[in-house]
């Protein structure tokens, strides 16, 4: 188990230092912006949407470990995916960080099974779901910043 937990501990590492998709999409046609005040964390994600399905995605922000590991992650997970699976896995991800999934299926989850030990510090779990409340902002077309408090 520790092993595990050094490895997730390698991924949030790397995503941190070299996060994906960050960057301002040129040509998008969904946009939010998340604020999580608690900690700090600042995003922006841009979506491109194409027949229901993710073409494109990019973000842009500053904040902790976390919650940039967490929106690089979730912006690789999702690329390539209907609105329907992304929202699907968001409700995954957001049941394994807030606990009440205590037996996430890793399999599902890949890489974001690294934040499955969130759950052990509440105040974290705001930091890694920014990103997906954000996403699902973008996605319904709200229009509001989103705000975890
Ligand atoms: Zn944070």
């Amino acid at each position: 188990m520790a092993e595990l937990r050094e490895l997730y501990q390698q991924v949030i590492l790397d995503h941190n230092r070299a996060p994906r998709n960050f960057r301002v999409l040129e040509d998008f046609n969904r946009e939010a912006k998340g604020d999580n005040p608690l900690c700090g964390d600042k995003i922006a994600v841009q979506v491109r949407v194409e027949d229901g399905v993710i073409a494109d995605i990019g973000f842009q922000g500053s904040g902790c470990a976390i919650s940039k590991a967490s929106t690089s992650l979730m912006t690789d997970a999702v690329k390539g995916m209907t609105i329907g699976d992304a929202t699907k896995l968001f409700g995954r991800f957001h049941a394994m960080v807030t606990g009440q999934d205590r037996n996430p299926d890793r399999k599902t989850l890949g890489k974001l099974a690294a934040f499955g030990g969130v759950r052990e510090f509440p105040a974290r779990v705001k930091c890694a779901s920014l990103a997906w409340h954000t996403l699902k902002a973008a996605l319904e077309g709200a229009g509001q910043p989103v705000s975890t408090e």
